[in-house]
């Protein structure tokens, strides 16, 4: 009996199609995500960390039976169960619209006709779907499942390969002293919303390679994300040494070793799952360069058939293979020792016809140097036929970076392209702003995401209603900011008048900033309070004062990290500041949903270069101001004003800062300081006689118009789709068109 079934099983009959939308992500992305499930039991819901599989099964059935009497709610579930049948029928909808797109005649596009009948596999050592399935930390999960969500809107076949980390990333915890503690939870893999693959007999599908020179048993669980799957390999079997059982326990939690590990139950396991599977890609996707050795693997097996050698071998592979290349600080940790190599995977370069030295080039800059470390990333840029950074910033700092793997090619050759990062908007845009957007900009049906002509139309929504909104996400994220932060202090036992205090904290009329990502030094999440005298002025004007919410985590081994975030809890009790100054622990993608709705004004101030960026994405399509260095998308969205043009945003510092670390900080802090002080706060309390900002009003629009139709994954998977998946100067393999 499947998972699904069971679940079925145990609901009232009115209630049985709730069964499958639990186990699909799709619910999560629908306007409904909000109620459709905590309405059964609000607190409940809540208890379950919004997954909706352990709500329905720990709810009890008197509840279930009441709700299954409720007109009103079963209504609304029919209505959703008709949207999501309509949903999955293949080959309707949208993806017409892309394959169109994809098959028309375009420079960006060479090669033969996208086969759509086999899917993109897409490798990354993150996915972040949603916050009940904790296996993401950040910005590159929730780049893999902003992907998959939108490959499955476009209709573009996409499966998803990651790993299950039964504890998942850690919960962050802040102590009395403000430091930083990290607590995993082990997730109870029966009650997530995914199945366990099984075959014909009923047993566990599994895979086997060898790790330390045993043998590892792997399993695997599916998860529906729309149309899309993710399929999750996990090492947690009984038959496993205990050693290996815990491979795929933490994201980013172990040693050297442990990660090594892990790279290879994803890139060699993930491709013998597939086959096990059945599932033969069109393209292999690497984001991020985590699942590399994926590319080894599908050479491995085409060796097996054949009699060229790995050079040959390795050139087919390159014609449908695609890597995404991203922050060179990751690059940086993913790299391992020669020795740990070759104890890991000694008994596997032979079955290439490699050597020991051939097999170690691949991975390295320069072949000749001995101390030079195995780099995922340079095995992945050797193995891919295109390669490609996440910004156009991004993209000339890889060729930069990379050019010695390229030595006949000039700088501005090397062969890594660009694909800016774009955002699942259905996901990130607050339901009740995708309400107006959908009551003034949804004439004639149907529109992609990805269509400025749709977006011009923010123009024509009333201002008030506009403002109204924001106001009203804005009180939401206040009054889950005290909440939060009250049950912060209850669990760390502080004072009564500390807890009480929270009352006070924030104010909904006040012009609200947001800072929410990992604190790592590179991020500056301190730059504000780089003057403190100066930051207090700010922040505590008596007549246009300003307030401001972080959230985020440090790396585990982060000790700078965690320093910034303990500086930041003491200006969070300063005596001038505590009214004005939040942090909210544990930042996930809940957190995230509310806190990037919720703000007037997104700051991004990383030291420069960085990847791309795309939270101030998120903020944009919920009406949300970015106020952000130069770099990354936001050096590719920003609009100056003037000429009749409205900005829509600002810039912090200079687009070519002083190189030294101490000056490129003084100098951002200053412009940082001086744009709060002489721009953003005079346009936010300049109001009229309807008490509206409309200058403010004016840049929301700008801001929405601008960044909206461009800065979303469904211009993205299209551009990928487009430009890097038809990939190959020959048939990739026998199609309907061929
Ligand atoms: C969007 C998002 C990120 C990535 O944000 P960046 O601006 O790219 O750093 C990280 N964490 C969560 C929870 C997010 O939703």
């Amino acid at each position: 009996m499947t998972s699904v079934s069971r679940l079925k099983a145990k609901l009232p009959t009115p209630l049985v199609s709730l069964a499958n939308l639990a186990y699909n992500y799709w619910w999560s992305w629908t306007e409904e995500r909000v109620s459709l499930f905590s309405t059964i039991d609000p607190a409940q819901w809540q208890a379950c960390g919004h997954n909706p599989v352990a709500l329905l099964e720990s709810v009890s059935s008197e509840r279930l039976w009441q709700v299954a009497e409720d007109p009103h709610y079963l209504n609304r579930l029919r209505h959703l169960t008709s949207q999501f049948e309509a949903y999955r029928r293949v080959g309707q909808g949208p993806i017409a619209t892309v394959a169109t797109a994809a098959e028309a005649p375009s420079e960006a596009r060479s090669g033969p006709p996208l086969n759509f009948d086999r899917p993109v596999a897409y490798f990354c050592i993150e996915f972040g779907l949603h916050e009940s399935l904790p296996i993401y930390a950040g910005g590159l999960g929730v780049l893999a499942g902003d992907s998959l969500k939108s490959a499955s809107d476009l209709g573009v076949p996409m499966v998803g390969v990651g790993l299950l980390y039964r504890q998942g990333y850690f919960h962050q915890h802040l102590n009395r002293s403000g430091w930083q503690e990290e607590h995993y939870t082990h997730c109870e893999v029966n009650h997530l919303p995914m199945e366990l693959v099984r075959d014909e007999f009923g047993q566990p599908v599994t895979i086997k390679l060898d790790i330390r020179r045993r043998p590892v048993r792997v399993q695997v669980w599916r998860v529906q994300v729309g149309r899309s799957q993710l399929y999750l390999l996990d090492t947690d079997r009984s038959d496993n040494d205990p050693l290996d059982r815990r491979i795929t326990s933490q994201l980013y939690g172990g040693n050297p070793e442990t990660r090594l590990a892990q790279a290879l139950v994803l890139g060699i396991g993930g491709v013998r799952m597939l086959y096990a599977l059945d599932i033969e890609p069109m393209v292999y996707h690497l984001n991020g360069s985590h699942g590399a050795f994926a590319l080894l693997e599908v050479a491995q097996r085409d060796l097996r058939y054949s009699e060229a050698d790995f050079g040959a071998i390795a050139a087919q592979v390159r014609q449908h293979s695609v890597f995404t290349t991203h922050s060179p600080v990751s690059a940086a940790s993913n790299v391992f020792a020669a020795d740990l190599i070759e104890s890991f995977l000694g008994g596997y370069w032979p079955q290439l016809g490699l050597s020991r030295e051939d097999f170690l080039a691949l991975g390295t800059r320069r072949p000749d140097d001995p101390w030079d470390l195995f780099s995922m990333t340079v095995l992945a840029l050797r193995l891919s036929g295109k390669a490609n950074g996440v910004s156009h910033r991004h993209g000339e700092i890889c060729r930069e970076m990379w050019q010695a793997l390229y030595p006949d090619c000039d700088v501005s050759q090397v062969p890594i392209g660009a694909i800016t990062n774009g955002v699942h908007a259905a996901t990130w845009t607050a339901p009740l702003m995708a309400d107006l957007y959908r009551q003034h900009l949804n004439q004639g049906g149907v529109t992609p995401f990805a269509d400025s002509d749709r977006w011009a139309g923010v123009a024509a929504i009333p201002d008030e209603q506009l403002w109204q909104r924001h106001s009203l996400l804005k009180e939401r994220l206040v009054a889950y900011a005290r909440d939060r932060v009250r049950t912060a202090r209850h669990s760390r036992g502080e004072a009564a008048d500390e807890i009480a205090a929270v009352d006070n904290l924030l104010d909904p009329q006040v012009l609200t900033l947001g800072f929410g990502r990992r604190f790592s030094p590179y991020k500056r999440g301190e730059l504000l309070f780089s003057d403190l005298h100066r930051a207090i002025r700010i922040l505590a004007h008596p007549r246009r004062p300003i307030q401001i919410v972080f959230a985020g985590k440090a790396n585990p081994a982060d000790d700078e990290g965690k320093r910034i975030i303990q500086r930041l809890m003491e200006w969070c009790r300063h005596p001038a500041l505590r009214d004005r100054v939040a942090f909210i622990e544990n930042y996930d993608m809940a957190v995230a949903k509310l806190l990037l709705a919720g703000v007037d004004v997104w700051l991004n101030h990383p030291r420069r270069p960085e990847a791309s960026g795309t939270s101030g994405q998120k903020v944009a399509l919920n009406g949300g101001l970015n106020c952000a260095t130069l770099d990354g998308w936001w050096a590719e969205a920003y609009r100056a004003g003037g000429a009749g043009q409205v900005a829509n945003g600002w810039v912090i510092g200079k687009a070519n800062p002083a190189e030294d670390p101490d000056s490129q900080n003084r100098q951002d802090a200053d412009s940082l300081y001086d744009l709060l002080e002489h721009h953003i706060a005079p346009v936010y309390y300049q109001r009229d006689r309807a008490g509206l900002p409309r200058q403010w009003i004016a840049m929301m629009k700008a801001s929405i118009k601008t960044c909206a139709p461009y800065y979303n994954s469904d211009r993205m998977v299209t551009e990928y789709l487009t430009q890097m998946y038809a990939l190959s100067p020959e048939p990739i393999a026998v199609g309907p068109s061929s």
